[in-house]
């Protein structure tokens, strides 16, 4: 297939990531993996096999065309929506089977008319306002949640209780999430002694299953982590702080490359690209990438990206156009047209993890991951014979 760039990902990286945060949360707490975003870029399509190939079958994503895309690969696994599902694929989710969030009694009231209409129990997970004012039932509402549940026992199975944190990969927010864990344990107490028992118990996002033990109750939703990415700096600080070698445990899943497309010189004193937001401050040699924001590098790289060539992590200078950006190679004069470019991911010893310098946030790694456009081409790589087999 034509492309300027390509995408690998490798099941052996996936496999480690998975193991780590088994280990982390302990045998007894299941793992759901977050595939929402297109599986945060790595691509659904592929990713979805993998993780059911490390022995996962739970997924989480954000609303039904994602759900619909993961049942389509993956007949077998559990799917749980935890956003947007419109009334009229309210239908499809329940005769499905797909688990979703109930957070606003119209959900509710149309998945249990829906349910008693094909005699197909709607499986719910009711989400608790802890904090985080976004979506979720507060302990009033829950209430009118009572009585409309009440009577309607053949209609519904309740498959769990849930909550999201308001940003637990940030010290910052230390007080707000312990007393959202608080709150979210005391509302679940109230359903309990209202003769209501959600089966499932779960409210970790990465950096809170991590961080905040007492989070990771029944089940953990692991997005970033598995594709092997820190939620924050923070948080790889506060799990590695325990470690005796203080590694990071992490494998990038995904290696995005492209490849030189040129390589030049300039001389001291000219201007690079468009503009003057970069001049050569002595002669430079410099190559050119055929990779840009249409292909999803972001344009807040400019002049802060960096790239891996030859085992070499190089600066990105200029600001990065629509299909190229270019690479300062002084360093590594040899570098000739063709030379593979890591944009994520690793090459020799070195990785590059989009925010992992800088003054940039580890946020542009979800944001700029979950912008790979899908017609990148991907390949997995590194199965091993077994996984190979039942692919
Ligand atoms: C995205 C999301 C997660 C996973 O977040 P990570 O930081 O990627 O682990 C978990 N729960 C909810 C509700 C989410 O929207």
């Amino acid at each position: 297939m034509f492309a300027t760039s390509r995408i690998e990902l490798d099941q052996s990286a996936l496999e480690n990531n998975i193991n780590f945060i088994r280990s982390t949360v302990g045998p007894d707490v299941q793992i759901s993996s977050v595939v929402k975003g297109n599986a945060y870029g790595h691509g659904i399509f592929e990713f979805v096999p993998m993780v059911e190939a490390a022995g996962i079958n739970h997924f989480s994503v954000f609303s039904a065309d994602e759900a619909l895309e993961v049942s389509n690969i993956s007949p077998n696994s559990s799917i749980m929506i935890m956003g947007y599902i419109g009334n009229e694929e309210l239908e499809w989710a329940i005769l499905n089977d797909v688990e979703f969030f109930v957070f606003e009694c119209d959900r509710l009231q149309k998945a249990l008319e829906i349910s008693k209409k094909f005699e197909k129990k709607a499986k719910i997970h009711l989400e608790y306002e802890t904090g985080l004012n976004r979506t979720g039932f507060s302990k009033g509402q829950l209430s009118d949640v009572i009585d409309l549940l009440t009577g309607n026992e053949k209609f519904f199975e309740l498959m769990g209780s849930c909550t999201h944190y308001a940003g637990a990969e940030s010290i910052a927010n230390f007080v707000r999430v312990k007393s959202q864990i608080k709150t979210f344990n005391k509302v679940d107490k109230w359903l309990n002694s209202k003769g209501f028992s959600p089966k499932t118990r779960h409210t970790a996002c990465s950096a809170a299953a991590i961080s905040y033990p007492k989070s990771r109750m029944d089940m953990v939703r692991v997005g970033i982590l598995q594709y092997g990415f820190w939620p924050s700096k923070e948080t790889f600080i506060d799990c590695i702080k325990h470690s005796d070698d203080r590694l990071d445990p992490l494998k990038r899943v995904i290696k995005w490359k492209s490849t030189v497309m040129d390589v030049k010189e300039v001389a001291t004193g000219e201007f690079i690209g468009y503009g003057t937001t970069f001049m050569a401050s002595e002669n430079m040699k410099i190559a050119t990438v055929p990779v840009g924001y249409s292909h999803g590098y972001s344009r807040s790289l400019s002049n802060q990206g960096r790239v891996l060539i030859r085992g070499l992590r190089l600066a990105v200078i200029g600001i990065v156009n629509m299909n190229l950006l270019i690479v300062d190679i002084s360093e590594c004069p040899s570098t000739e047209k063709g030379d593979e470019v890591v944009l994520i991911g690793d090459q020799d010893n070195n990785s590059i993890s989009v925010a992992s310098f800088g003054e940039l946030s580890n946020q542009l790694n979800y944001e700029l991951l979950s912008r790979l456009p899908r017609n990148i081409p991907r390949t997995v790589i590194n199965q091993s014979e077994l996984t190979q087999k039942n692919n």
